[in-house]
């Protein structure tokens, strides 16, 4: 039974046509179960009622004609309970409606079971019998599994079918992706292909290995160019660490490895395209295979270079198609470069069906400040050009062929967003304090992608969280000390007199290195953060010194580490970062007497299990920083990167925020300074209840800033603690939000109710 099942579900998923694959679909299970009848139908939840798409067994006149209401018949009895019906005597059952033109009477047993995705009935699954007789356990199960099998698969078509739907009758199609970058565009959609694809060379031999190492040098100095245009075009708009990739795929190309791979290749005697898809290909399975979402989108990256390469290796023109004024990309798999060549042709949004959130496409739309919406599956692009779409890059969701109405709404948003964006800017440069004088400092989170961050104009009272990660992660090695010392140094120079938190390698997880990696069943439970920094001393000492070493003469530095579960990995580390402290002050004073000020240490308080040694941590350190995004993870038991249970991940939960106002508490009690460096200080609800509990500072993306400080300087903090301690007693997120969206007018905030900027 299970290879059956196992070959139909792997037939269906696979096939090129719906049609055909339904009528394969229900015939395979009627065999498989010896049935007389098996027939699939949609739902179709515009129209509130199941399509007959396909059957074996049923009058194939009815196909795509005979419906059934939502709440009708057994069919609908079947989607309304969510469960299997099985029936020995169906005609007889007070549900059952007559529909002549299915040619149903000689039935009388059946089977019907949902197909589910997400909580949607999206189909019902029926087989059907002559004699009157209940199903097995075991058929029952059968189609039970199968239904489940085929969700995935359907929620594809789904997609598919709705949108033709939407084509002729004007319904908006919504369709969800996994990350991206805030904002929201209305426009056209550009479907954009790479010019020439690796995939689809030819392996060939060719004699002449001479020319081909010629033409394949010719192909590698176009393509340097290429990039270094692309770059300086770039860095006259954004002065930004997102413009690294180009340096990456000019290191790559100037690396011996690379070329010199290609090279061996053309030797043993294929021609220059195929020794290029060959090397590539190799590089992609590798990455690919590697069980890290950074890593997994690097893949993308030597696709990029590859299919460049090739265009160059081929002289291939840059085919231009005629753009809109303004318009939304929308590809396969949307690359950096793709942008860079669009970004100053009218480029408002970005649509890439594969990335994610890591992906350097993302990267670099946030940095140009570009709305994105990334790992939008099922999504039939193809049929989308020249669509009209609103793409919300806040929710991840984009509308298909919005109708007015929609439109109309999402154009006050953008309105009011201008508008907020305007007002709030104009506070940006005054203090964080409540209209009672209540004030806290607002520092900015950096490091992860954008040089934006590194700017004074945001009004920013330093970086409370420099993620040290992304420098690690753009190369083939780990950083010298030298280098490390001079990135440091840049950062810790841009926010002189102010403080920077600098935070020790914090990789694992979600987050590994391509020349380190981590292969685990559980990464966010596994070796991550100050775990493999205790286990690699040498790696440890060398962040330390560089840090320590980049802060001479500005003494601006505090060290802050990630992932913190009990005291023994504070202790270890603190014994490290003194060992460091006193070999470079040794140096230091050999060399020119320069003095080394010891740095403030703190902990980021993260994992659930630190929250309840506060008071054992205190002595031992300067600062606590809660991590609101891994502390929400570990509370709440849901993988902040996991689609599937992303509407559990909840900052607002009240276990969340119960936890949040009792490290305020104890950071109090014991006389510690406290800050949060998550995304919840990001939202201007968030912020305002933090403050309330007492975090005194609140560490955000240099984009949040303004509005968070213009929310806090229209409040009075003595209001803000009456509504906490109501927001304390609510029992759900839910509760939450709708009491603070409440209080959000109540305060005469009720712009941020509707922007979210
Ligand atoms: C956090 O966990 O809240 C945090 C700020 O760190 P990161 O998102 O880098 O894990
Ligand atoms: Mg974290």
């Amino acid at each position: 039974m299970l290879t059956t099942l196992r070959q139909i579900v792997l037939e269906f998923s696979q096939a090129a046509e719906l049609e055909p694959a339904l009528l394969r679909l229900v015939s395979q299970v009627k065999d498989a179960l010896s049935a007389q009848c098996c027939s699939v139908y949609f739902a179709d939840h515009h129209k509130q009622h199941f399509l007959l798409m396909a059957s074996d067994g049923l009058a194939e006149n009815a196909f795509g004609r005979t419906s059934i209401g939502f709440t009708e018949g057994l069919i609908g009895l079947v989607g309304q309970r969510e469960e299997p019906i099985n029936i020995a005597n169906a005609q007889q059952h007070p549900d059952f409606i007559h529909a002549p033109e299915v040619e149903e009477d000689k039935y009388q047993a059946f089977l019907g079971t949902p197909i589910i995705h997400q909580r949607k009935v999206l189909g019902i699954l029926t087989v059907q019998q002559e004699q009157a007789r209940n199903f097995s356990e075991n058929e029952e199960a059968f189609l039970v599994t199968l239904s489940a099998q085929l969700a995935n698969a359907m929620a594809n078509i789904e997609a598919q079918g709705l949108m033709a739907v939407s084509n002729n009758q004007h319904v908006v199609n919504t369709h969800k992706g996994i990350g991206g970058a805030p904002g929201i565009a209305i426009g056209e959609m550009i479907v954009v292909h790479p010019i020439v694809e690796l995939s689809s060379v030819i392996v060939r031999k060719e004699e002449n290995s001479l020319q081909q190492i010629a033409r394949l040098n010719e192909s590698v100095k176009n393509t340097l160019a290429d990039f270094s245009v692309m770059g300086r075009k770039l860095s006259n708009i954004i002065s930004d660490s997102s413009l690294d990739i180009f340096e990456v795929y000019k290191q790559l190309l100037e690396s011996d490895n690379f070329k010199d791979e290609i090279i061996s290749k053309i030797k043993q005697g294929w021609n220059a395209e195929s020794a290029l898809k060959i090397v590539v290909d190799n590089y992609i399975v590798q990455f690919e295979a590697l069980d890290d979402d950074y890593l997994r989108e690097r893949a993308s990256d030597i696709k990029d270079l590859g299919n460049r390469l090739l265009k160059n290796l081929q002289n291939h023109k840059n085919h231009k198609q005629q753009l809109p004024e303004e318009f939304l990309l929308v590809a396969q798999d949307v690359t950096a470069s793709m942008i860079a060549e669009h970004q100053h042709l009218g480029l408002s949004g970005i649509i890439s069906l594969s990335g994610s959130n890591n992906s350097h496409a993302t990267i670099l739309a946030k940095a140009l400040n570009i709305p994105a919406i990334m790992g939008i599956e099922y999504l039939p692009f193809q049929t989308l050009h020249r669509q009209q779409v609103i793409l919300d890059g806040y929710s991840c969701q984009l509308h298909v062929a919005p109708n007015d109405t929609l439109i109309t709404e999402y154009q006050h948003i953008l309105q009011a967003e201008g508008q907020l964006q305007a007002q709030v800017k104009k506070v940006a440069h005054l203090p964080a304090t409540t209209l009672d004088d209540h004030s806290v400092s607002l520092m900015v989170n950096s490091g992860l992608s954008s040089g934006f961050e590194f700017t004074h104009n945001v009004g920013a009272d330093g970086v409370g969280l420099y993620r040290t990660e992304i420098p690690f992660m753009n190369r083939s090695c780990f950083p010298s000390e030298l280098e490390q010392t001079l990135l440091y140094r840049q950062v810790l120079t841009s926010f002189k007199g102010q403080p920077v938190i600098m935070r020790t390698l914090d990789v694992g997880g979600d987050k590994s290195l391509p020349y380190f990696p981590i292969a685990e069943a559980n990464p966010f439970l596994g070796w991550r953060g100050i775990r493999i920094t205790l286990d690699h001393p040498e790696i440890f000492l060398v962040q330390i010194r560089a840090m320590m070493k980049a802060s001479v003469g500005l003494e601006n530095l505090s060290i802050m580490l990630p992932m913190i579960s009990n005291l023994n990995e504070v202790d270890e580390a603190m014994r490290l970062i003194n060992q460091a402290y006193y070999e470079l002050s040794a140096e230091l004073s050999n060399q020119d007497g320069a003095k080394l000020l010891k740095p403030k240490v703190g902990v980021m308080v993260e994992v659930p299990s630190i929250i309840f040694q506060l008071e054992d941590l205190a002595s031992k350190v300067d600062f606590f920083s809660v991590g609101s995004n891994d502390l929400t993870q570990y509370l709440l038991a849901v993988d902040r990167n996991n689609k599937r249970v992303a509407s559990l991940y909840d900052f607002y939960h009240p276990a969340i925020l119960k936890a949040l106002h009792h490290i305020a508490e104890k950071s109090q009690q014991c006389n510690v300074p406290l800050s949060i460096c998550g995304e919840l200080a990001n939202e201007p609800i968030g912020a305002l209840l933090l403050m309330a509990m007492g975090y005194e500072k609140l560490s955000m993306s240099a984009h949040s800033l303004a509005k968070v400080k213009w929310a806090i300087r229209h409040v009075e903090y003595q209001q803000l603690k009456t509504i906490l301690a109501h927001v304390l007693t609510l029992t759900s997120s839910k509760k939450v939000h709708s009491y603070m969206h409440q209080q959000l007018l109540y305060l005469g905030l009720e712009d941020f109710v509707q922007v979210r900027l």
